[in-house]
């Protein structure tokens, strides 16, 4: 095939093309996040009302969710399952309750950074909770910040703006929510776990959830986009991004729960679990590769079979069916962007003769030497091929009748200065520039009679189909 010229190769867009099963698995996801939020709020809520702890008993040695997060939550799941609707009212209603969200998160931090009392602590007042905590109805200070976050994410998602902001509070949102899951391994050891000591290990949960559910709300656009392409990279992100951010999570996990349930030494407990995650690091780009390695080599094995179907065994030339498209495609850029070329029609002389006096295989060789005369002769843009038997046609984009003379002129040469085995080889050659709206069948008729022209003329010389007549001069 004839390359394709660079300015015509940066000018090919290949769009972004999406796994329709997956975005709707994304929005599906999303949904169903929303409802637990919602739901969950909902039991803590209705727990705080008739003063029984439901969730602190599925999660052991945790505190309930305060009763403001429960409330937040609830507000942002709404806001995120009115999100995936259409409609103004909808999205304005959203818009709201993720502005609500962000205003918890901000009154609660005005009263730590302030010592204020808004209120809330009274108005949510948890009798159950101020056993172990004075300030029984205040969020901590870290899921304060994660409202803040979350609703902040909200109101961006509803309004499509600043993606790259959205994108950032979204990866700060989860840093939150792992460490503060890491950090429960803490807890369980009976150690102090910082600022998440006081957030309930299913308040965190649901924070990491919440987080997911907003991104995978839009899941065609910002970063998670590559996770809905229906390319190997999207294979890819889908099944490996997900561990990969919870590794850390768990190696943490992991490492306190050795220590805390197995009684081994931090030195042991440490080691094991950095043998383990270098592992699973090994093994994830083990994997990696070896499904790359697999590509590639189907890539180039396709690669060679559309070579082989391509070339013509005996010159290693174009054959006939390359020469046919590289033909159509200069007609095509004739056509649409007035991009002329030249065609070349060459035919050895007199090869019936020197099959009849030296036989075939000798034949065969002055063939192969042709390919590598005419290869030779070309510019890697050129294309040589055998166009049957001893005939030979050459296609020089981005070349005049003038310049197609020379390389004919070039070639005659060529074939004179060859110490040919048997004795000398010479070829008459055709030649016919491109023209508005040619077809292919009227320019390789005109090269044809050039190259008839060219017989009668003596042979050993070429002919111009238009204009000169370069005459042997050996
Ligand atoms: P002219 O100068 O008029 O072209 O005379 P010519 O003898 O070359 O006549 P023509 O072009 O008709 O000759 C075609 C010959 O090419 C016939 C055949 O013996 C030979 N030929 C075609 N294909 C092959 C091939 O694959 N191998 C060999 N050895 N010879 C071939
Ligand atoms: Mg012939
Ligand atoms: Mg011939």
């Amino acid at each position: 095939m004839a390359d394709l010229p660079a300015s015509v190769v940066t000018m090919i867009e290949v769009p972004f093309h999406q796994d329709s099963q997956v975005v709707r698995g994304f929005i599906r996801f999303s949904r169903a996040i929303a409802v637990l939020m919602i739901a969950v709020a909902l039991v803590v809520l209705a727990a705080w009302w008739s003063d029984a702890r439901l969730l602190t008993a599925v999660v052991p040695g945790q505190r309930s969710m305060k009763i403001n997060t429960a409330i937040g939550f609830a507000l942002s799941g709404s806001a995120l399952l009115l999100s995936h609707g259409s409609g103004r009212l909808r999205s304005r209603l959203s818009l709201w309750l993720s502005l609500a969200v962000m205003g918890i998160g901000l009154a609660t931090l005005a009263e730590y950074a302030w010592s204020l009392d808004i209120g809330i602590d009274h108005w949510l007042d948890d009798s159950l909770a101020r056993q172990s905590d004075p300030l029984s109805g205040r969020m901590a200070e870290l899921v304060a910040t994660a409202f803040v976050l979350l609703g902040g994410l909200g109101v961006l998602v509803s309004a499509r703006h600043w993606p790259y902001l959205r994108e950032g509070l979204a990866v700060v949102l989860l840093a939150i929510a792992m460490t503060g899951l890491a950090s429960y391994g803490f807890a369980l050891a009976g150690r102090d776990s910082g600022p998440f000591n006081r957030v309930p290990t299913y308040t965190t949960l649901l924070l990491l959830l919440a987080t997911l559910g907003w991104i995978a709300s839009t899941p065609t656009i910002g970063l998670i986009r590559v996770t809905t392409a229906d390319t190997l990279g999207g294979a890819f992100a889908r099944r490996l991004l997900l561990p990969a951010l919870l590794l850390p999570v768990a190696v943490a996990f992991v490492f306190e729960m050795l220590q805390s349930r197995l009684g081994l030494s931090e030195a042991l407990a440490f080691s094991f679990v950095a043998l383990s995650s270098g592992g699973a690091v090994a093994w994830l780009v083990w994997w990696v590769a070896t499904l790359l390695d697999m590509l590639e080599r189907q890539r180039r094995k396709s690669a060679l079979l559309r070579n082989d179907a391509d070339t013509d065994t005996l010159t290693g030339l174009a054959n006939r069916r390359a020469f046919d498209d590289a033909l159509a495609n200069l007609l095509r850029g004739q056509r649409e962007h007035d991009a002329l070329f030249s065609l070349l029609m060459l035919d050895l002389d007199r090869f019936k003769s020197y099959n009849d006096d030296f036989g075939h295989l000798a034949g065969d060789e002055v063939l192969r030497i042709t390919g590598h005369l005419l290869g030779d002769a070309l510019r890697p843009s050129d294309l040589a091929a055998r166009y049957g038997g001893e005939e030979f046609a050459l296609l020089l984009p981005d070349t005049d009748a003038t310049q197609a003379d020379e390389v004919a002129a070039r070639i005659l040469d060529a074939f004179r200065a060859f110490a040919w085995p048997q004795r000398a080889v010479t070829v008459s050659i055709g030649v016919a520039q491109s023209a508005t709206n040619d077809g292919a069948t009227a320019l390789i008729r005109r090269a044809d009679a050039a190259l008839y022209d060219a017989k009668h003329a003596g042979r050993n010389q070429a002919v111009s189909a238009t204009v000169s007549l370069l005459s042997a001069s050996a």
